[in-house]
């Protein structure tokens, strides 16, 4: 099998385009076939250098590696479209020679304007053929005098049926599909024409793309029987849509692959749970690596009814994720998220060996990489008390706590969790306060939190000295409060 994705550069790729994406390189990677990235970037106006970019480093980020393409090259070189005007002029020229093509020389503003008024009378929109009665001779004698026209295909009469691995069979009725445009005055091909020519050229078997795609299908099947050729296999996707039925668009959140992996999702979760929208193992499985992902998907089990995005089933699947993975991994996962919150530098190896002991306290309570960023940070810097916390600073007992705890803990043989645990909890005892009522200034002391990961593990890894300095400062802020 050989199979493509091919995105247009015209902004940032969408989780929509991602699961397309994931589902051809599924297929690529469980057949032993080929996974071709394309880049159609035939609209000028609107595709950007910076989106290509996007693309590719998204792509990458989720792990969807490609056997040809940008930055990989292969024989089909170069895989923009852009770079391969002269293939689709060629077709274009073939389609005019055998008749399956021809001039249009209305001009953009007659089309328009006959457009509008077709409209208005009730009639459909579509482009009325008048140039295709133009002799061929005529046709070229106008071409030569330098009349500007389009490149039309002349859509034969009868039916196309349209064999999805998805949807099953539906048929076009050929009237209703307008002499669409090969080629715009300008010269520049069209989408239908060029993902024809391309998917001809690299030799796709299957295409696989979302089924916004589908009124296309019919007039790319009828452009490849007009050059000779047999169309690949089509399967197209449902459509992604939020709670309320609708696209899944910027309305409902973040729609960009690039914004989870800020709010720090992890890419095996994201292909777990794209992998879900519009597909299923069996009636139950939702955790599936890669491997399990790969050898199981197929086509038969794909859903023609729209997948709806749960936000709340993706947060719990990135903590499953999480959870899984050791101190090692979270660690360095988080690195970048610390860095970017001013707790510590990208490459800073102190930090990161703190954070390989701190992950195991906090992995169950993250659902997303960026929760982490305030549980750790009084790990890094000094604590601010919050504003509902601070009244466990002040009052005699909760003092009387604090100056006890400095005590044992520069009294204190060795400095581990347990160490920790039982002098602190002999020390509530013999003052008489609860241990849970006696631990909670303390956590505040070094935490500037009420809720914080476990106190005697946290307090190991700040370290005597840095227990003391806070608890010492505590005081001295709780007394300079108490006036
Ligand atoms: N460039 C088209 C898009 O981004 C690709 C459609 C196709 O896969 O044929 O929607």
């Amino acid at each position: 099998m050989r199979l493509r994705f091919a995105p247009s550069p015209t902004g940032y790729l969408h989780v929509g385009g991602a699961r397309t994406a994931l589902f051809n390189w599924l297929l690529a990677r469980r057949s032993g076939g080929s996974f071709i990235l394309r880049i159609e970037d035939t609209d000028l106006s609107r595709s950007t250098e910076e989106a290509i970019e996007a693309i590719i480093r998204d792509m990458r980020w989720l792990g969807l590696d490609w056997d040809e393409g940008p930055e990989v090259g292969g024989e089909h070189w170069p895989y923009r479209q852009t770079g391969r005007v002269n293939l689709y002029r060629r077709a274009a020229e073939e389609l005019l020679r055998e008749g399956s093509a021809y001039r249009c020389f209305c001009l953009p503003e007659e089309l328009a304007e006959r457009r509008e008024r077709a409209v208005k009378e009730g009639r459909s929109p579509m482009y009325d053929r008048r140039c295709r009665s133009i002799s061929p001779e005529e046709s070229l004698a106008m071409a030569r005098e330098g009349k500007p026209f389009a490149l039309r295909f002349a859509v034969p009469e009868g039916e196309t049926v349209v064999r999805d691995l998805v949807r099953g069979e539906i048929r076009f009725r050929n009237e209703e599909i307008e002499d669409f445009v090969l080629l715009r005055n300008d010269g520049s091909p069209t989408y239908n024409l060029a993902v024809v020519v391309d998917d001809l050229d690299m030799r796709i078997t299957h295409v696989v793309r979302g089924d916004d795609h589908l009124p296309n299908t019919p007039k790319q099947i009828l452009l490849y029987r007009a050059l000779g050729e047999e169309e690949p296999a089509f399967a197209h996707l449902p459509m992604i849509v939020g709670r309320d039925g609708k696209p899944l668009s910027k309305r409902h959140g973040d729609v960009a692959v690039g914004s989870f992996q800020e709010r720090g999702f992890l890419p095996d979760a994201m292909v777990n749970f794209l992998a879900l929208l519009g597909w299923s193992l069996d009636d139950s499985t939702t955790i599936m690596d890669r491997d399990t992902l790969v050898a199981g998907f197929s086509l038969e089990r794909v859903s023609s009814k729209p997948a709806v995005w749960d936000d709340e089933k993706l947060l719990w699947m990135n903590s499953q994720y999480v959870m899984a993975m050791d101190a090692e991994e979270l660690a360095h996962a988080l690195m970048p998220f610390l860095a970017r919150a001013g707790l510590a530098e990208g490459d800073d190896t102190e930090a990161l060996e703190k954070m390989r002991r701190i992950a195991p306290l906090i992995r169950e309570r993250i659902k997303v990489l960026a929760d982490a960023v305030p549980l750790v940070a009084f790990f890094f810097r000094e604590p601010e008390a919050e504003e509902e916390a601070r009244e466990l600073l002040v009052g005699e007992e909760n003092r009387a706590v604090l100056r006890e705890t400095g005590k044992r803990l520069l009294e204190l043989e060795g400095f581990d969790a347990a160490a920790l645990e039982s002098a602190l909890r002999a020390m509530a005892e013999e003052m008489g306060v609860k241990p849970r009522k006696a631990f909670q200034p303390v956590r505040v002391a070094l935490t500037g939190s009420k809720v914080s990961p476990p106190l005697f593990e946290s307090m190991e890894i700040l370290g005597r000295e840095t227990c003391l300095r806070r608890i010492a400062r505590s005081l001295e802020e709780g007394g300079m409060e108490k006036g």
